[in-house]
């Protein structure tokens, strides 16, 4: 099996459940007190002085590039190998994805940002991919030197660490997802978005209640993006668990790392200077990874492809006019990587059975 959630679930089923309760007998369902809590206890988390909750990673990248003003004949630059939603966040308020190629981490490879950039760049959007931080000091410093937003895709990367600072606290915003699957996942759809800018948080308060800040006034065209109180209740018993949940994961990594020996498996490399929260455990298989793919799947073994189309070459993207080739080493990775099963409460029997399986094919 690829997740179990539900472990995750019952280690702190009483703890849910008492939430639950409290949130159904509250009276009050949207934006409340839990919703407060919640954010002033992520802020304080990652280390931000505000954070505002929303309803989806989706919504919270719109809402990053729509409060900073990035739209129409905009470029934004991304890394070419990242979930289609990065992308979508920047196409949605009208701008233009620009593609840089990740480096040997997967992340997107700072030394190659500055070739793209144009007069039209207005911002960099960074996703710290299957929750490994990029190299901060370097795109800060790009971002610095030539006047550009920065916006941080933080939907996998909740507790990752670049020296010693959380990602989501670098960027002019940082942006998160709470789908059940991610590191600190809610039961349902969910997301925030954390700054530092008193007037970036006020109007993505605005924007996120249909453009309104006092009832009945509304300054502009915004949207239905708020966050529940049974997400936000939740949310908060999962963030008190959160540094042990990303302890175990990483756990489960080193036994990955030491356990599989296969000569036909790259394991994943671990840049300096980050503690990485490991969201995925992405292995590479530069022949036969499909052929490894089905013989786990016989074994009872499944993994993931992220991401198996890369954005550019998604048929949501044709207009953008790229095509196979353009992003070599973004589709060498689309073609060569997997993930393995990586979740709570995973036991040892288990991980060995997937190490094993994984040592013993085809050698
Ligand atoms: C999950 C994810 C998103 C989107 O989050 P949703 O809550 O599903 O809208 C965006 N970017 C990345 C990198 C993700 O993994």
């Amino acid at each position: 099996m690829q997740s179990r959630l539900d472990r995750e679930f019952s280690r702190y089923q009483e703890q849910y459940e008492a939430r639950a309760l409290e949130v159904l007998r509250s009276g009050w369902y949207v934006l409340g007190k839990q919703d407060e809590a919640f954010e002033r206890e992520f802020a304080d988390y990652i280390g931000t002085k505000y954070c505002a909750g929303v309803a989806s990673g989706l919504d919270a990248l719109t809402l990053a590039f729509r409060v900073l003003g990035v739209g129409a004949g905009d470029e934004v630059i991304v890394q070419g190998n990242t979930y289609i939603a990065s992308v979508m966040g920047i196409t949605i308020n009208g701008a233009t994805p620009v593609f840089v190629e990740p480096d040997e981490y997967y992340m997107i490879d700072a030394d190659r940002i500055e070739e793209k950039i144009t007069d039209r760049t207005r911002a960099v959007l960074v996703v710290h991919l299957y929750g490994c931080p990029a190299n901060m000091d370097k795109i800060c410093a790009v971002c610095n030197r030539h006047h550009l937003k920065l916006v941080e895709d933080c939907a996998q990367s909740h507790g990752a660490k670049f020296k010693g600072r959380n990602t989501g606290s670098f960027g002019d915003i940082g942006c998160f997802s709470f789908y059940p699957s991610k590191n600190l996942g809610a039961f349902g759809d969910a997301g925030a978005v954390t700054t530092n800018d008193p007037e970036l948080d006020r109007m993505i308060r605005v924007y996120r209640n249909y453009g309104s800040e006092k009832r009945y006034h509304n300054m502009v065209v915004g949207m239905n993006s708020r966050l529940d109180e049974m997400q936000a209740g939740l949310l908060r018993v999962k963030l008190s668990h959160l540094d042990a949940i990303n302890r175990e994961r990483s756990t489960l990594a080193d036994a990955y790392d030491r356990g599989i020996v296969n000569p036909r498996v790259i394991k994943p490399l671990v840049p300096p200077d980050v503690t990485p929260i490991y969201h995925q455990y992405v292995i590479r298989v530069p022949e036969g990874r499909d052929e490894l793919k089905d013989y786990l799947d016989r074994n009872g073994i499944t993994t993931i492809i992220h991401y198996l189309i890369p954005p550019h070459l998604s048929e949501a993207y044709v207009d953008l006019g790229m095509s196979r080739g353009d992003l070599p080493i973004t589709e060498r990775y689309a073609d060569t990587v997997l993930s393995l099963p990586m979740y709570c409460g995973m036991t040892d029997e288990e991980q060995q059975r997937i190490i094993n399986a994984i040592n013993e094919w085809d050698t």
